[in-house]
């Protein structure tokens, strides 16, 4: 069934009104007809199987049938850092790490970032990387779309990952931390168990990262962690590492 997320303040009491792009895919592309049902979300804290009322061109109201339970939402809080990779695998990241259950996107620059900050192109980029983040959510069933920041530096990134309950640095020269202790020490924490953890994982760009900005990561309370004996492209790395903490904190199905 079609899903769309909508703003907050189109959720009303008994309806909701689609607008936009959204509605112009459901009255144009799906050829929606009154009485058809879809899903909406407000990304927030509501859900709701909705049945068509209204159709115009790019307005559609819905009558709220049955409010759905926000339950598809990981236990745990991962954001993913990546430092700009070359062409288009930011999407990449961007699509598959939604699916799998991110909850946030901080591209950054570091010392080895091909990619250069471009102020003019950037605000199209972040809105394309948006847009896609909406889409995976969609298809995903998920009930929050991740949010993806404005590209940030080096420094920036280390002030925001000392707000996070835990920082992991993906280093593959890393041979001691694993993920697995890191994890259970974190999740076992004495700062209870209802408190929804909040992860950073930090990606390196094509190059990796220096010496010298490990240290200094190090430094800010970051801990390295090695993701296995393989060397991972930078657009592996964030999918392999978030599925770990998924797996480990049974969000990947199975008991
Ligand atoms: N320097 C690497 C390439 C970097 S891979 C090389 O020798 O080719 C890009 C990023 O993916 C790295 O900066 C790191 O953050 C992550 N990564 C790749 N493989 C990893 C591994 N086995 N363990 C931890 N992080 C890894």
């Amino acid at each position: 069934m079609q899903r769309y997320f909508i703003p907050a303040e189109q959720f009303f009491e008994d309806y909701v009104l689609i607008a936009g792009d959204d509605a112009h895919h459901l009255a144009r592309v799906m050829r929606a007809e009154e009485g058809d049902r879809v899903i909406v979300s407000d990304g927030l804290a509501r859900e709701a199987l909705v049945e068509i009322r209204e159709i115009a061109k790019d307005r559609v109201r819905a009558e709220i049938v049955e409010r759905l339970p926000m339950d598809r939402e990981p236990n745990v809080e991962v954001w993913i850092a990546q430092s700009l990779p070359k062409g288009d695998k930011m999407e990449t990241v961007i699509q598959k790490a939604t699916e799998i259950g991110a909850a946030r996107f901080v591209p950054f620059v570091s010392e080895r970032t091909v990619v250069q900050l471009d102020a003019k192109k950037e605000g199209k980029r972040v809105e394309r990387w948006q847009k896609i983040a909406k889409e995976a959510a969609e298809q995903a069933h998920r009930n929050r779309v991740p949010a993806v920041d404005s590209p940030c530096d080096w420094k920036a990134l280390l002030a925001l990952a000392q707000e996070m309950d835990a920082a992991w640095i993906c280093y593959e020269k890393e041979s001691g931390s694993q993920l697995k202790p890191a994890l259970r020490k974190l999740l076992s924490g004495e700062s209870g168990e209802g408190a929804r953890k909040k992860i950073m994982l930090i990606v390196g760009p094509e190059g990796g990262f220096s010496e010298t900005e490990v240290a200094k990561a190090e430094a800010a309370g970051c801990l390295p962690v090695s993701l296995g004996k393989r060397i991972l492209r930078t657009e592996t790395a964030a999918m392999v590492g978030l599925t770990c903490i998924l797996y480990e904190t049974g969000e990947m199905g199975g008991d």
